[in-house]
């Protein structure tokens, strides 16, 4: 083993499990990257959901290439840059008008961190101090900065870092596969769950008081929750308590746009805008770090004034607007229009979850296939009767994930899940053949495993 891997924390993964059994990766050529030692895998992640348009990318490395000699590096507090202003003007043409200024920045985090902090300078600067609480949901995953860990709602990538920042209130995840009430939960319409989580969601905000809410941020499909689709008519719920109260809804869409989820945003898809929305990973195709804030024309007015107002945003990041980040993104959006990767990524995406559901009828395990586009997600049960879990410490679905590597795929997983989202560049073939290794994965560990969670239940 090299033993500079001990020396590198990787993310969120336990150091000494990663030094047992590294992965050191040096290269990428479109779905697939190869390792250290050789061995090639289909990169079934793209990455962390960013690499969308594969690897090896030679349009993109141009780009990049052709801005790092020309300026790699403009001064984000004292100047913007040609290429800033041609990525503002695209994304601006690809959303509706309701929006009108972008803020351009390096990461998932820090755009979201940005939004919520928008939102509670908006209500200060429009005569509503007393706004400043956010509503997030449970088990989502806003990223890892203060006010984003503080919105996220996995508890064990909070509790490390309690105390974190007050106003923060998390509401359940509205998952149709697990309904909020007693008895079977195929007894309950997706749409009824909506409404029954949407009722809980008005009762917070009336406990809260509405007057000290400022903005509810959610994913329009939340992925960290284990790619949960909310059920039909929830987002525009969400959108309508909103407007009533006066609360700024903000989309979280670091995963889901830029052709993700079989449309350029999530909120074309389901046909509910936010006021703010936030935008990373697909947007360079992970070549750059890049991310953006998109925020709506009533909202930016508030932020136009004098100097003396001192009404600008108070916030910023060296690697903001950055022209190389820029020129890539404009060449990654370019070649996500061009290609028309959204329809495909729907297309492809049919038929990866058609596969699944057909192993779903031989393999003993597989609760729910769910997602959209190529944003895919398997929920392991041990009984597919009561959905109820497997045991957290048989680890199902990191053996999946494990035995998925030995074959020649990565897929990220937790205990009770595995999600796929390969690269919208993805052919047909590929997809068969990211089907077959999971269904090998699947097999030679359900097959087992179920036996095993009888025993132990
Ligand atoms: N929001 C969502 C939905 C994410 O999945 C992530 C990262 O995975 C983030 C925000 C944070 O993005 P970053 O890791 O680029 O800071």
């Amino acid at each position: 083993m090299d033993d500079r891997v001990a020396c590198t924390m990787v993310d969120f993964m336990q150091m000494k499990a990663f030094a047992e059994s590294p992965l050191v990766l040096t290269e990428g050529r479109g779905i697939r990257v190869r390792d250290v030692g050789g061995r090639w895998y289909v990169d079934g992640l793209s990455g962390t959901f960013c690499a969308g348009l594969g690897h090896g990318n030679a349009g993109l490395a141009e780009a990049g290439a052709a801005q790092l000699g020309r300026l790699a590096m403009a001064c984000p507090t004292l100047a913007t840059n040609d290429r800033a202003l041609e990525l503002v003007d695209v994304l601006l043409g690809l959303l509706p008008d309701r929006y009108s200024v972008i803020k351009l920045l390096s990461g998932g985090s820090e755009a979201t961190e940005s939004a919520m902090k928008i939102a509670r300078q908006f209500h200060k600067q429009t005569g509503q101090a007393g706004k400043f609480k956010i509503l997030s949901h449970y088990r989502s995953y806003h990223g890892g900065t203060g006010h984003a860990v503080a919105a996220s709602g996995w508890p064990a990538w909070r509790a490390p870092y309690e105390p974190l920042a007050g106003g923060f209130i998390h509401l359940h995840t509205p998952d149709p596969f697990r309904p909020p009430f007693d008895g079977p939960p195929w007894a309950m319409t997706p749409e009824a769950v909506g409404a029954a989580y949407l009722r809980l969601v008005e009762e917070t905000i009336e406990l809260e008081d509405p007057r000290t809410i400022a903005a509810l941020i959610t994913e329009p499909v939340f992925t960290s929750a284990g790619v949960v689709v909310p059920p039909a008519g929830y987002l525009a719920g969400l959108r309508e308590l909103c407007d009533r109260h006066g609360i700024l809804l903000i989309f979280d869409e670091i995963i889901t746009a830029f052709g993700r989820v079989g449309a350029m945003f999530a909120a074309e898809l389901f046909g509910v805008w936010p006021d703010i929305l936030c935008l990373g990973k697909g947007m360079s195709g992970g070549y750059a770090p890049l991310s953006a804030v998109v925020i709506s024309r009533t909202i930016a007015d508030a932020f136009w004034g004098e100097p003396h107002d001192l009404i600008q945003f108070h916030s910023g990041h060296t690697y903001g607007s950055n022209p190389v980040a820029c020129a890539i993104g404009l060449a990654a959006v370019g070649q996500i229009r061009a290609g028309r990767l959204d329809e495909r990524a729907q297309a492809l995406g049919d038929r990866l979850q058609a596969g699944l559901r057909n192993l779903q009828a031989g393999v003993p395990g597989i609760g729910d296939v769910r997602g959209r586009g190529l944003l895919v997600g398997v929920e392991l049960v041990a009984d597919p009767a009561t959905r109820e879990r497997f045991p957290a410490a048989l680890e199902v679905g990191l053996r999946v994930r494990d035995v998925a590597r030995r074959e020649g795929l990565l897929l990220r997983a937790s205990h009770w899940m595995i999600v796929l989202a390969p690269p919208l560049t993805i052919a047909e073939g590929e997809v068969d053949e990211v089907l077959d290794i999971v269904g090998r994965a699947l097999d030679e560990v359900l097959v087992g495993a179920t036996g095993a969670a009888t025993s132990v239940g």
